[in-house]
C-alpha cells in the first residue's frame, strides 16, 4: 500500500474537502471547535457526544455558517457514549454508509476530575479512565479499518499538558492523559509498520476557556471557590492568557491534513508557553 504523502501536489496539502471527520465530545469547548474548523475547510462532520441538545445545535450552527458552506463542508451529530464500543461500531458504520468513509478521527471527549489522592475514590478513577483513555482506544481500533478501506487516515487523541507533566491534586487525570501520549505512539508505530495509511498523532493544550473549567469537582477548589478562575490562571501562563478553543482547533487541522503528511507519534503542545 502507498504511504501517504508520496506523489501529492504541494498545492494539494492542505486540502481535506471533501474528506470525512468523526469529532467526539464535539457538543461543546475545543469539540466544537475543531467541528467547526474542519467543516470550514469543507470537511464532512460527524459530531458525537452524549449532549443531545448541545450536539444539535453545535450541527446546526455549523451547517449555518457561511464560511462553511462556501467550502462545501457540513455537520451531523449523532449520540455517542465513547466508552459504548458496540455504538463505535454504529458510528463508524454511519460514517462510511451515510458519509463515504472515515479519514479523520477527533478521539476528544474526555472529562476532568481532581482531588486528593487520599480521598479520590475508585468509581472516579475508573469512570474517568473510562472515557478518557477507553474511549480513544475504542476509537482508534474502531477506526483503523475504516480508515484503511479509505486509504487516508489521521487520528489525532486529545491528552494535555497534564499528560506531559504531573500535577497536585490531578494525578488520575495525568495517569489517563499520560496513557494517552503513548497509547498514540505505540498505534502510530504499529500502523507506519504496517503501512497502514494511518497516522495517530496527540494533542496538548495547556488552560483552554471551555465549559470544562465549570464542571471541575468541589473537591478540587480552593476553599471558598465555587468555581476555577481562569483570569487567575492565565497569570501564570508565559504568554498572558488562557487558550482559546479555536488554538487547539488549528493545530488538529493541521495533524488531519496532507500537511503533516510526515508526522506520526508525535505530540503537538498547544499551551503559550507552559510546558516550556
Ligand atoms: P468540554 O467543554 O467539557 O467538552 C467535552 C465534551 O465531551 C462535553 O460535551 C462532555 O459532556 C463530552 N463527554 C463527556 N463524557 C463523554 C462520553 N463518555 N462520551 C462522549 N462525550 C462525552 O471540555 P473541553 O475543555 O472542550 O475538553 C475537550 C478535551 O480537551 C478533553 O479531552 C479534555 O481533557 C482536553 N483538554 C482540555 C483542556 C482545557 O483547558 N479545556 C486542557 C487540556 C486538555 P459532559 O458535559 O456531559 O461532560
Amino acid at each position: 500500500m502507498q504511504w501517504q504523502g508520496e506523489d501529492l501536489a504541494r498545492e494539494d496539502l492542505a486540502k481535506i474537502e471533501g474528506k470525512v471527520a468523526i469529532v467526539t465530545g464535539g457538543a461543546s469547548g475545543i469539540g466544537k471547535a475543531c467541528a467547526l474548523r474542519l467543516a470550514e475547510e469543507g470537511a464532512r462532520v460527524l459530531i458525537t457526544d452524549i449532549q443531545d441538545e448541545l450536539g444539535g445545535h453545535s450541527a446546526e450552527s455549523i451547517n449555518s455558517t457561511e464560511r462553511v458552506q462556501r467550502a462545501g463542508g457540513q455537520a451531523q451529530f449523532l449520540t455517542h457514549d465513547v466508552t459504548d464500543e458496540g455504538r463505535w461500531q454504529q458510528i463508524i458504520e454511519h460514517a462510511e454508509s451515510a458519509l463515504g468513509g472515515v479519514h479523520i478521527l477527533v478521539n476528544n471527549a474526555g472529562i476532568g476530575l481532581g482531588g486528593s489522592i487520599l480521598e479520590f475514590s475508585l468509581a472516579d478513577w475508573q469512570r474517568q479512565q473510562a472515557v478518557n483513555l477507553d474511549g480513544v482506544f475504542l476509537g482508534v481500533k474502531s477506526a483503523i479499518p475504516a480508515m484503511i478501506r479509505s486509504g487516508y487516515g489521521s487520528i489525532i487523541n486529545m491528552s494535555s499538558v497534564a499528560g506531559l507533566k504531573g500535577a497536585a491534586n490531578l494525578a488520575a487525570y495525568n495517569a489517563t492523559k499520560g496513557g494517552v501520549r503513548l497509547f498514540t505512539k505505540g498505534v502510530a508505530l504499529e500502523c507506519a509498520q504496517n503501512r497502514w495509511p494511518v497516522r495517530v498523532n496527540s494533542v496538548h493544550p495547556g488552560v483552554i476557556d471551555t465549559p470544562i473549567w465549570t464542571k471541575v469537582n468541589p473537591e478540587y477548589l480552593q476553599p471558598g471557590e465555587n468555581a476555577v478562575n481562569l483570569d487567575e490562571m492565565a497569570l501564570s501562563v508565559p504568554v498572558g492568557r488562557v487558550g482559546n478553543p479555536h488554538d487547539i482547533a488549528n493545530g488538529v487541522l493541521f495533524l488531519a491534513s496532507e500537511e503533516s503528511a510526515y508526522m506520526t507519534g508525535t505530540e503537538l503542545v498547544i499551551d503559550g508557553g507552559i510546558s516550556a
